[in-house]
C-alpha cells in the first residue's frame, strides 16, 4: 500500500471510529436492545428491527451507518432536543414522531401527518411497543423556570419485559422517584438546566433502576462530575449498575 492510500485509509477508519460510541446490547425476554449513545441527550435504541431515535440532535452525520428511525421521540422544545437542522438530514419517511403538544406546535407542516401527541401520563401502543410519557420539570416549580411542568415529556418504553426510562430535562421530581421496575434509565445531570449529581444520585437511589446511564451532563461550566455520581450510587447500592460512557466524544 502506498503512503497516500495508507493515510487515506487511516483517516477513513479514524472517522468511522470517531463517529460512534461503542453500543451496548441488553438481552430481553424476546430479543436484544442495542443502546447507541449519540451525544448529550441523544441516543438510538434498536430492538427487533425497530429503531428509535431519541431527541435527534448534533447533526445528521452523527446517525450515519444506523438504520433509519421507526420512531422519533422528542422530549422538549429546546434546540438540543427538537433540532430541525438534524431532522432535515435524517430519512424520517415512515417514522412515527412521539412528542408533547408544545413540540407538535413547533414541528414544520411536513411532519404533521406522522405526529402522535402524548402528554404526561399518556401512553400509546405502536409496532409492538408501548411508549408512555412521564413528567419532566424543574424544581422549584415556577412559571419562568426553564422546564415548566406539563410542557415536556420524559418517556418509558416497554420492550417486552424490559422497561427503559428516558428522563428528559428534569429535576429529581417525585414522579421520577416513584418510578418502579425500570431496567434501564437515562438520567440528566447538568446545572443550571436540570440537576446536580447529588440530586440525580438521590433520585436514582429512590427508584433503583437495574442500570443507569448518566446522559445530558454538559452544563454551563463544562461536564458534570459523573464519576462522583457513580461513587455515590455505588456506595449506597449494591444492585444499581452505573454505566459511564463518553457522550461528548469528538
Ligand atoms: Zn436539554
Amino acid at each position: 500500500m502506498n503512503k497516500i492510500a495508507f493515510l487515506l485509509l487511516s483517516i477513513f477508519s479514524f472517522q468511522i471510529n470517531a463517529q460512534l460510541i461503542t453500543p451496548d446490547v441488553i438481552k430481553t425476554k424476546d430479543g436484544n436492545i442495542t443502546i447507541q449513545p449519540i451525544t448529550h441527550g441523544t441516543l438510538v435504541l434498536t430492538y427487533n428491527n425497530k429503531t428509535i431515535y431519541v431527541d435527534p440532535y448534533g447533526g445528521a452525520e452523527k446517525f450515519k451507518g444506523l438504520s433509519k428511525p421507526d420512531f422519533i421521540l422528542i422530549t422538549d422544545i429546546h434546540g438540543d432536543h427538537l433540532n430541525l437542522e438534524t431532522l432535515k438530514g435524517i430519512d424520517t419517511k415512515g417514522a412515527i414522531f412521539i412528542v408533547p403538544q408544545a413540540v407538535a406546535d413547533k414541528l414544520p407542516s411536513q411532519y404533521k401527518k406522522q405526529v402522535e401527541v402524548l402528554n404526561n401520563r399518556q401512553g400509546i401502543h405502536r409496532l409492538g411497543l408501548f411508549i408512555s410519557a412521564v413528567a419532566m420539570y424543574n424544581l422549584p416549580e415556577t412559571e419562568d423556570s426553564r422546564h415548566t411542568k406539563g410542557r415536556g415529556n420524559g418517556y418509558i418504553i416497554n420492550f417486552d419485559d424490559t422497561r427503559v426510562y428516558i428522563s428528559g430535562d428534569t429535576s429529581g421530581i417525585q414522579e421520577m422517584r416513584q418510578l418502579y421496575d425500570i431496567d434501564i434509565a437515562f438520567v440528566c445531570m447538568n446545572l443550571p438546566y436540570t440537576m446536580d449529581v447529588e440530586e440525580a444520585s438521590s433520585a436514582i437511589l429512590d427508584f433503583k433502576p437495574a442500570i443507569v446511564y448518566p446522559y445530558h451532563y454538559r452544563g454551563k461550566n463544562g461536564l458534570s462530575d459523573i464519576e462522583k455520581f457513580k461513587t455515590i450510587v455505588d456506595t449506597e447500592s449494591l444492585t444499581i449498575d452505573v454505566r459511564l460512557r463518553d457522550w461528548y466524544l469528538k
